[in-house]
């Protein structure tokens, strides 16, 4: 039987924009990235989330048709989807959010219905952390492996549930800026030092075009992006990771410090193809194939002799 994945977070109608195009309201969600990056894998995906009475259905259709369950998505009657816009400027790194329109999230009280009570692996992807809180409550029985992610919003604004939800995990998936904002501290160790001491077993600390680092009892574990050729929008890289990484791991049958790292090879390969075009346009009709000669070139690019 395949692994069951819990994924909760949002879906979303973006609007980016770079020194190069913008894109108006396309489909797109912490959730979403995530979701359509773990459905390349071998394992039953769900996914709790909210969409407003804007929504549209041929995005539903396209998630069922990927595999993905849609039954934990409430569709409000009453208010639009969530709604985020950002700009990337020429290093297509530096993001700036131009808005942040909550609408139905600042509602949301998610139900997590019995089929969907008992997962293997619950991702708590970027969201509101009192949602995160409240979804990890009603799941039944410990999954094999909690996984958070978050960003600067929620680190700014929603500290205190923020801390909380960061206790209660095994790992955090974070981007190097937002592991310094979350700490206040100036390097990368300090800051990881101080995540570990607030809960987490496995600290992975992201930096964009130049790798992940995983940080676990002292010990640290490096792994480089692979070089894309063109970067055309970074939305959702850090999903897609997440959905490289948990796919990985929800086909294994055990959960260890090895599988954890050799995770981390296809979470930076997932999240090396969102960029390569708009929004999860790359990540939808993405062949196995193209995902294997990935994982094999970033194993190439950190092999050396007598390994
Ligand atoms: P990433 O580039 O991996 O950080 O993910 C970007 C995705 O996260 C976009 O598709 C947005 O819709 C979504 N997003 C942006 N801001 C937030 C937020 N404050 N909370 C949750 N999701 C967000």
């Amino acid at each position: 039987m395949n692994s069951k994945l819990l994924v909760v977070g949002t879906i979303a109608y973006d609007t980016i924009q770079t020194p190069y195009a913008k894109v108006d309201k396309i489909f797109g969600g912490s959730a979403t990235h995530i979701a359509l990056a773990s459905s390349k894998f071998n394992l039953d995906c769900s996914i709790i989330s909210i969409v407003g009475n804007d929504f549209e259905k041929k995005y539903l259709d396209l998630l069922r048709e990927k595999g993905i369950n849609t039954s934990g998505i409430s569709i409000s009657k009453k208010g639009k989807t969530f709604q985020w816009s950002g700009q990337y400027f020429s290093d297509m790194k530096t993001r700036k959010t131009i808005d942040t329109q909550l609408n139905v999230l600042e509602e949301f009280e998610p139900k997590v219905i019995t089929e969907l009570s008992n997962p293997d692996i619950l991702v708590l992807a970027n969201l509101h952390p009192e949602i995160q809180i409240d979804t990890l409550n009603q799941i039944r029985k410990k999954p094999k492996l909690i996984v958070l992610d978050t960003m600067n919003f929620w680190i700014e604004n929603f500290r205190s549930p923020l801390n909380k939800i960061i206790s209660m995990v095994d790992v955090i998936s974070i981007n190097d800026e937002e592991a310094l904002m979350l700490t206040g501290e100036n390097s990368i160790t300090k800051a990881v030092k101080e995540i570990i001491n607030m809960g987490p077993e496995f600290v992975i600390v992201k930096e964009g075009h130049k790798g992940a680092s995983l940080f676990y009892n002292e010990k640290s574990f490096f792994i480089p992006s692979f070089p894309v050729k063109e970067v055309i929008d970074p939305t959702g890289a850090g999903d897609s990771f997440i959905g490289g990484f948990v796919g990985y791991l929800a086909e294994q049958d055990q959960i260890s410090i090895e599988s954890i790292k050799k995770a981390l090879i296809y979470a930076c390969a997932m999240g090396s193809f969102i960029v390569e075009k708009f929004g999860s346009e790359n990540l939808i009709n993405l062949p196995a194939e193209s995902i294997k000669l990935r994982v094999n070139a970033i194993r190439e690019m950190t092999k050396f002799e007598n390994q």
